[in-house]
């Protein structure tokens, strides 16, 4: 597990905000603030944080549905960042995306068949070996060819999602871009959705870089962690060791806030006020203004990135060098 799949570098998300006044300024959010991480090919590997926090955007960045504002994406070796709409048609191939909403990703107007179709035509591949390709793969994720003559709103809400997942396995891809995939479903679903993935993944290789706000899913399905924070990453390490040995306060207050009992839980951990506006991000360390564990250097200078452990990489001024200020 150990080739690069994809590569992000640096990666950069601006949104320019109108002028309301002459000769102001305008101003920028700033959805992802500079991150980076690699996924090796056949993980799983998890985005998580707070709604807001730019994980959904990094994943529309890195398919390229988002122009990037600046960073580089390496996906299979090649650097996608900067290609142009006929380019990506190319890369799309090998990188899909399943969408937390079912419901505006499957066209309410179409059949399922034509809805599967989509993406087999876009890239070229002739009607009858589109039927077939169809016909092989529809219990894949667990329907039969009954489904093929329906509309989206006489399927159930799991049902959608298969749909939606065969959508992006049907030309094959090595990456699947997993953004909130079980969080619009009811809980007795989620748990079928995420078996399905994970055998998915076991019968065809996929690699998934699954998106999530939630801490417990992200701990079941996932073999590393990315947490992020006000469009920067705080925490990366391997799952396990992220819950067992978590360093990060933002990620220890979030691991202390998931229901219910269990191991990892030793103190509740109750973070003051809401995540601070992007548009006017605080100083030094994005999360000081929450954090309970801030001292005199965090408002003023911006933690590094420093790897604590082999392969578990946090940015926090405590576990960096001693820096006078
Ligand atoms: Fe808290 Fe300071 Fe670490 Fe930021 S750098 S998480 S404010 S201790």
């Amino acid at each position: 597990m150990n080739e690069k799949i994809l590569e992000v570098i640096n990666l950069k998300k601006y949104y320019t905000l109108k002028r309301t006044k002459l000769f102001e300024k305008p101003g920028a959010v700033k959805a992802l603030n500079g991150i980076s991480f690699s996924i090796h090919r056949g993980e799983t590997f998890g985005l998580v944080g707070e709604s807001g926090c730019g994980k959904s955007t990094a994943g529309h960045t890195i398919i390229r549905l988002l122009k990037p504002t600046d960073g580089e994406i390496i996906f299979n070796g090649q650097e996608i960042s900067k290609l142009n709409h006929q380019e990506l048609k190319r890369v799309r191939e090998d990188m899909q995306i399943i969408f937390q909403d079912t419901t505006g990703a499957l066209n309410p107007k179409k059949t399922i068949e034509w809805i599967l179709n989509e993406p087999l035509r876009a890239h070229g591949v002739e009607k009858t070996e589109r039927r077939k390709i169809i016909l092989e793969n529809i219990e894949l994720v667990g329907l039969d060819t009954s489904y093929l003559k329906r509309y989206p709103h006489e399927l159930s809400g799991g049902q959608q999602q298969r749909i939606g997942i065969l959508s992006a396995l049907i030309l094959k891809p090595d990456l699947i871009i997993a953004d909130e995939p079980i969080s619009a479903l009811d809980v007795s679903v989620q748990a079928q959705i995420l078996n399905l993935m994970n055998d998915l993944q076991d019968k065809l290789g996929l690699t998934y870089l699954f998106i999530s706000h939630d801490l417990n899913v992200v701990h079941f399905f996932c073999d590393r962690i990315a947490v992020m924070y006000l469009g920067e990453i705080v925490e990366i390490a391997e799952a396990e060791r992220l819950y067992k040995k978590t360093y990060h306060p933002y990620t220890q207050s979030l691991i202390s806030a998931i229901p219910g009992e269990n191991e990892f839980i030793k103190e509740r951990i109750i973070l003051k006020g809401d995540a601070p506006n992007p548009l006017n991000p605080p100083t030094g360390c994005f999360f000081h203004p929450r954090c309970f564990k801030r001292m005199p250097i965090c408002d003023k200078i911006k933690p590094e990135k420093v790897e604590i452990e082999k392969d578990h990489f946090v940015r926090c001024h405590l576990y960096g060098k001693e820096i006078k200020i």
